[in-house]
């Protein structure tokens, strides 16, 4: 069925049938009703462009920009456009990179070697960090510390307390990615100065609207590489920019700043190896893509699309606010729509039962909040698959610490279509789920990160019917995998990816 290597060619019309049926079983990336992993401006032509641009450039090799100065100008240009949006200036100077991962991780690479000395080099990050940064410290070998945040955000007094003789870097979100809210840059860049500390601002998320947002009105701290104190930011362009996926933007404030980025070398009998990124081969196609997507939109094109997100933001976060047994988690001031049960703290939590308490000191609380029985609040696992059934692909993120469960909704243009649709299929599904009741956790024995066995894996994939491939019902999984403890959710999921990724030929 699904062979990669038949013996003789297949027709190419064939083939591409076979996909679009294959594709025909994703998630819906158009249409304004998945909230997370896409991002559609909902712009006709958009996708034909893109495309176009792609194919032209697919084979062309940025390993080396001598040979394909196209991909170098389309680069520099991006760079440019970036440097532009976000505050930098004539020193400042950037590297395209495959995505938001690859930028953190190069922004750290570069901070560790720029401090050879440093035996043990350390990062500090708010709690609220992207996972990315733990990635980038485990790969890099550099200690992550992990300060708790204030509220939502980052607590710059706690970050310089953490700070050390081995600090190499240190980071925060603009806006973080769980909860849409920005960090106090400015604050933290001081701090960051004040110790001669590199200081990284993750704009990957928000970076392409962050600044259209500001200029509509939006009461945002300043977050770019304007902040003096401020020495890289990275921005996606695969999220708010709308370039089809593969495309980042890492910027440094200064030559110096970037130098310790790249990787040369001439240590073997072939090429001399000069890489600014991780990877040395690289397809021009992303990066013709994005440029073709950026030059389409312009910069009206952006602050129409950060407009619709806007409004679309308003009309979601309204009907949260509207529904009993649910509540806004975060303030609703970006892109991001963040809500939790209006009982999650006596309900669904895990250990014990504090409420994250900055939510509500930011005033996100939902008015006149119930007061009565565990009863008043949904499950947010059931409400997701709830949800889901009436078309809405949410994200459902685990208790952390003191924060209890919630619904992450990334909010693009697109959603501009469907968001007056929301609030009545979130007051159904909000009612269904409270008719359900929380999911009874079937009784598992204890388990701990090294009993986790690849048949231990498919004995409960089974159990939990995820062996067919059917991710539809995810209430029951996600509360067990919310009762978990990090390390043993770690070791689930991984085993789970393991499980799900075999070969499809198997050697008969
Ligand atoms: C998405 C994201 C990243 C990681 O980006 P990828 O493109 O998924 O590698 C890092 N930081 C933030 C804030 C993000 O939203």
């Amino acid at each position: 069925m699904i062979d990669a290597l038949p013996e003789k060619g297949v027709p190419g019309e064939q083939i591409l049938a076979e996909l679009r049926e294959l594709r025909a079983g994703d998630l819906p990336t158009h249409g304004g009703r998945l909230f997370a992993y896409v991002y559609d401006p909902a712009l006709d032509g958009l996708d034909d462009l893109a495309r176009a641009a792609h194919a032209l450039s697919a084979h062309v090799n940025g390993l080396d920009p001598t040979a394909f100065p196209s991909l170098l100008a389309m680069e520099n240009a991006l760079v440019g456009a970036a440097a532009k949006l976000l505050g930098g200036g004539p020193e400042t100077v950037g590297s395209v990179t495959s995505g938001g991962t690859e930028s953190l991780i190069l922004a750290v690479k570069a901070a560790r070697d720029a401090h050879p000395a440093i035996r043990s080099p350390r990062l500090v990050v708010p709690a609220t960090a992207h996972a990315a940064f733990a990635k980038a410290a485990h790969y890099l070998r550099v200690e992550l510390d992990t300060v708790p945040v204030h509220g939502l955000t980052a607590d710059a007094e706690a970050m310089a307390a953490a700070i050390t003789p081995d600090t190499v870097l240190i980071a925060a979100s603009a806006p973080s990615y769980a909860h849409g809210v920005v960090d106090p840059i400015p604050e933290i860049a001081v701090i960051a100065a004040e110790h001669g500390i590199r200081f990284h601002v993750d704009a990957c998320f928000g970076g392409w609207i962050l600044p259209y947002l500001r200029r509509l009105g939006a009461d945002l701290p300043g977050f770019d590489l304007s902040v003096p104190g401020v020495t890289s930011i990275s921005v996606d362009l695969h999220k708010y920019a709308y370039a089809p996926k593969g495309v980042s933007i890492l910027l440094h404030a200064s030559e110096e700043l970037r130098r310790p980025q790249y990787f040369a070398y001439a240590g073997w009998p072939g090429y001399t190896m000069i890489n600014p990124v991780i990877s040395s081969t690289r397809s021009g196609g992303p990066i013709a893509a994005a440029y073709a997507t950026l030059r389409s939109i312009g910069d009206t094109g952006y602050l129409e699309l950060a407009r619709k997100t806007r409004e679309s933001v308003a009309v979601l976060a309204a009907a949260v606010e509207a529904t009993d047994g649910v509540r806004l988690y975060a303030p609703a001031g970006t892109s991001v729509v963040c809500l939790a049960s209006d009982t999650a703290d006596t309900d669904t939590d895990t250990d014990d039962g504090a409420d994250a308490g900055g939510a509500d000191a930011d005033g996100a609380d939902a008015d006149g909040a119930d007061t009565g029985g565990a009863d008043t609040g949904a499950d947010l696992f059931v409400l997701a698959d709830e949800l889901a059934a009436r078309g809405w692909h949410t994200q459902p993120q685990m208790a952390f610490g003191d924060m209890p469960p919630t619904i992450h909704l990334t909010v693009t243009a697109a959603v501009h279509a469907t968001a007056p649709d929301f609030a009545a299929d979130l007051a159904d599904a909000v009612a269904a789920a409270k008719a359900r009741g929380p999911v009874e956790v079937p009784p598992l024995p204890p388990l701990t990160p090294e009993m986790i066995t690849p048949e231990l894996i498919a004995s409960l994939a089974e159990g939990l019917g995820l062996a067919g491939g059917d991710f539809t019902q995810m209430a029951t999984v996600n509360s067990i995998l919310n009762a978990a403890p990090p390390a043993l959710r770690e070791a689930l999921l991984a085993g789970f990816l393991s499980f799900l990724q075999r070969p499809a030929a198997p050697f008969a």
